[in-house]
C-alpha cells in the first residue's frame, strides 16, 4: 500500500505532513512512501533527506495510486479529483461551515479524517495537532510581538538608567496562551492572563503570571466535557469587558488566543480599549483566522489603530514550519499507525474506534460524522 506526501498548494502554507523520521517509520510499517517533489522545501527538508530513509520522490500525478494521502490543509476540489476512490486522507480539514467541501470529498469516495477533531484523551495525546501546532504558535506570537514592539521586553538596569519591563497580557490561556505566557516570562516581561475556564487559573499562576477574570457562577461552569470553553452569555461578556478595559490600558503587549470550537472567535478587545493603550503598544491576534478577538484586525496585515499596532498574521505555526512540521508529521504518523491492522499489516478502518468516530468526516461515499452529516427531515 502507498502513502503519498503532498506538497501544499496554499502559497502561505510552509508546513509538510511528513518528516524523514516518519517516512522511515512508514516504510518500516510496510508502506511504499511517495513524496511529491519539493514538499518539504519550506520546512527545510530537501527531497534527498526523504530518499535517504526509503521514500521515493514523485509528482502530483502519483497521488492517483495512493491508498493514503497526508496533507496539512484540506484538499482543494482540484486535488480531490485526482485521488483514488477509497483513499484515506489525513489533514486539518476545517469542517465547520464548509459543507460543500465535505460533500465533495464524500462524492469522491475518500475517507477524510479531520485531525483537529482528535479527542483530548491520553491515548490520543501524541496525535493532537491542535496542541502541537498551537504550542509553537503561542511561542511565535510573542516573538512577532517583540519584533513589532519598539521597546525592550526585560527590565534592564544600566549605568545610563533603567529600562522598565514590558507588561504582557495574554487573553485565552489554552495551549497557545500558556506557551505565550511562558515565552513572555522567559523574555523578562511582567505577564498577566485571562480565561473563562476555571482550570486555567492554576495553570496561569504556575507559570508565574497574574490571573485576571470575572470569577462568577458562569465562569465556574464554563468548561465543556471536552475541555473547551463555552460561548459566554452577553451578561458575562459585559462584565469581562469592563474588567479587561481597565487592565488593558496599562499593558504594552496583548496576545489574544481565545477560541470556541465551531463558533466565531469571541470579540474581546474593542477599538475603544485599543485607544486607551499607550502609543507603540502591540496586539497580536492569534484568532484572526476565525474572525479575530480584536476589533479592526486584518488578516495578513499589521494595522495601526490609534497608535497601537494590531498584528493579524494568520497561520503563525506555518511561520516556523521547520519546527512545526516535525511535530505535525509525528501526529499524523501516530494516528495512521492505529489504522493499520496488527494481524494483516495492512490498512483496516475500525469504524467503532473512538478516535475514528471522532475524526472521520466522510466514508463510503457519504458524510458520516454526526456533527456534519446533512440532517434528514
Ligand atoms: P482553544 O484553542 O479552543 O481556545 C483557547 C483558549 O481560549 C481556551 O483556553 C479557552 O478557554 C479560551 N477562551 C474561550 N473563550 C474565551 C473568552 N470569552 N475569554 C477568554 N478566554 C476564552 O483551547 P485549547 O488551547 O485547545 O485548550 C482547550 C483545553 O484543552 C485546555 O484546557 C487544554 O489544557 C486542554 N487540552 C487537553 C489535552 C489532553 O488532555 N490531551 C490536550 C490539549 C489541550
Amino acid at each position: 500500500e502507498t502513502v503519498f506526501i503532498a506538497r501544499e498548494i496554499d502559497p502561505g502554507e510552509g508546513r509538510v505532513s511528513a518528516s524523514p523520521e516518519t517516512v522511515k517509520r512508514l516504510t518500516g510499517l510496510g508502506f511504499d512512501v511517495v513524496i511529491e517533489a519539493g514538499a518539504g522545501f519550506s520546512s527545510r527538508i530537501p527531497d534527498s533527506e526523504f530518499e535517504k530513509v526509503g521514500g521515493r520522490i514523485g509528482s502530483a500525478a502519483d497521488v492517483g495510486s495512493a491508498d493514503v494521502v497526508l496533507k496539512v490543509r484540506r484538499p482543494t476540489s482540484c486535488e480531490i479529483s485526482t485521488y483514488k476512490s477509497g483513499a484515506i486522507v489525513l489533514a486539518v480539514m476545517d469542517p465547520y461551515g464548509n459543507d460543500d467541501a465535505l460533500a465533495e470529498m464524500a462524492k469522491a469516495n475518500v475517507s477524510a479524517f479531520a485531525m483537529e477533531l482528535m479527542p483530548r484523551i491520553t491515548r490520543a495525546q501524541s496525535m493532537d495537532v491542535l496542541s502541537s501546532q498551537a504550542n509553537l504558535a503561542g511561542y511565535q506570537a510573542v516573538i512577532e510581538a517583540s519584533h513589532a514592539f519598539d521597546r525592550a521586553m526585560p527590565m534592564m538596569m544600566t549605568a545610563a538608567g533603567t529600562v522598565p519591563a514590558a507588561k504582557v497580557f495574554v487573553m485565552g490561556a489554552g495551549v497557545a496562551g500558556l506557551q505565550a505566557i511562558a515565552t513572555a516570562r522567559r523574555l523578562g516581561a511582567v505577564v498577566s492572563a485571562t480565561d473563562v475556564r476555571p482550570a486555567s487559573k492554576e495553570q496561569v499562576a504556575s507559570l508565574g503570571a497574574k490571573f485576571i477574570a470575572v470569577e462568577d457562577d458562569e465562569f465556574r461552569a464554563a468548561e465543556t466535557n471536552g475541555g473547551y470553553a463555552k460561548e459566554m452569555s452577553r451578561d458575562y461578556q459585559a462584565k469581562q469587558a469592563a474588567l479587561v478595559a481597565e487592565h488593558i490600558a496599562k499593558q504594552d503587549i496583548v496576545i489574544t488566543t481565545a477560541l470556541i470550537p465551531g463558533r466565531p472567535a469571541p470579540r474581546l478587545v474593542t477599538r475603544e480599549m485599543l485607544s486607551s493603550m499607550k502609543p507603540g503598544s502591540v496586539v497580536v491576534d492569534l484568532a484572526v483566522e476565525r474572525g479575530g478577538n480584536v476589533e479592526g484586525v486584518v488578516s495578513g496585515e499589521t494595522v495601526d489603530v490609534e497608535g497601537v499596532k494590531v498584528v493579524g498574521l494568520p497561520n503563525l505555526a506555518g511561520r516556523i514550519a521547520a519546527s512545526t512540521s516535525l511535530l505535525y508529521a509525528k501526529n499524523l504518523y501516530t494516528f495512521l499507525e492505529t489504522l493499520v491492522s496488527k494481524e494483516t499489516k495492512s490498512l483496516a478502518l475500525n469504524l467503532e474506534d473512538e478516535l475514528v468516530k471522532a475524526t472521520l468526516l466522510t466514508h463510503g461515499g457519504a458524510v458520516v460524522h454526526p456533527g456534519f452529516a446533512p440532517k434528514t427531515a
